[in-house]
């Protein structure tokens, strides 16, 4: 498989999952991964025991990091149109209303039909990649997506083409390269395919967002809020049944291995 970022097909194993092109440094999940049934991994149980030990009882969480990412882009464009991709329950997408015209892409069917009646928005059910626009966005958010995704460039090249000329897209996601990922390599949190495909340094995702007609305006290292069960759930990789008996506390963290970038399309691709 041909590198999403160079272009160039050589690769060298990164511990037990992982692979790292030899030219430009950037990982990805080993080509087995890749051959996931993703309808599967994106089911309903995704939101349970998935990516997230139980997603409902982060919303607390998740919208506390929400209104300072939400913050921090109000400062670069105040107004207009906003589509947020990935969006799940509408966690972001309910905070985004209130300043801008917004719209979701969720990937779960069943999810995208709910947010969209509990929220009175329009949400694509389905593929982003086959998600299309009359109007164009003035900014486009993918909060922990382009990992996910199979084909991080078609991903960045698609928000490209439903972007404004100087519209921003915002993307957050890990940092392989943080201290934390280099520390602990197999045993990163972040490291779960096939949920999680692709691992960006700063320099990696800046040279695929430039690939794609994309300056980079700012890249910052955020802090987070979590639910003590998820961070436990996420730091053993699996269920246990202690940690639904675990308080449900909310936790700041901030272990500097989450990039929240922020990028501006020069010219359409
Ligand atoms: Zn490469």
């Amino acid at each position: 498989m041909q590198c999403p970022v160079c272009l160039k097909n050589t690769w060298k194993n990164r511990g037990t999952q992982l692979i790292e092109c030899a030219s430009c440094k950037f990982v990805r999940a080993k080509d087995d991964y890749f051959l996931a049934n993703f309808d599967e991994v994106y089911s309903d149980k995704y939101y349970q025991r998935g990516d997230y030990f139980n997603y409902e009882e982060e919303e607390k969480a998740l919208k506390k990091n929400f209104t300072d990412r939400l913050h921090k882009i109000s400062a670069y464009v105040a107004s207009g149109n906003l589509l947020d991709v990935g969006c799940g329950y509408g966690y972001f997408l309910e905070l985004a209303r209130t300043r801008y015209k917004a719209a979701g892409v969720e990937r779960n069917h069943q999810t995208a039909e709910k947010v969209a009646k509990r929220l009175d928005l329009e949400i694509f059910g389905g593929d982003f990649l086959e998600y299309t626009s009359p109007k164009k966005f003035d900014i486009i958010t993918a909060f922990d997506v382009i990992e996910h995704v199979l084909n991080p460039k078609e991903f960045v090249a698609k928000c490209n083409t439903l972007t404004q000329t100087n519209g921003l897209l915002i993307i957050e996601t890990g940092d392989i390269e943080s201290v934390l990922a280099r520390v602990q390599r197999d045993k990163w949190r972040l490291i779960n395919p096939p949920e999680h495909l692709n691992y960006f340094s700063r320099k990696t995702l800046a040279a695929l967002l430039a690939s794609t007609s994309y300056e980079v305006l700012f890249v910052q290292r955020v802090p987070f809020w979590r639910t003590l069960r998820q961070i436990v759930f996420r730091s053993i990789k699996r269920d246990a049944g202690f940690i639904s008996k675990l308080p449900n506390l909310l936790i700041p963290l901030n272990t500097y291995d989450l990039i929240f970038v922020g990028a501006k399309k020069c010219k359409s691709v």
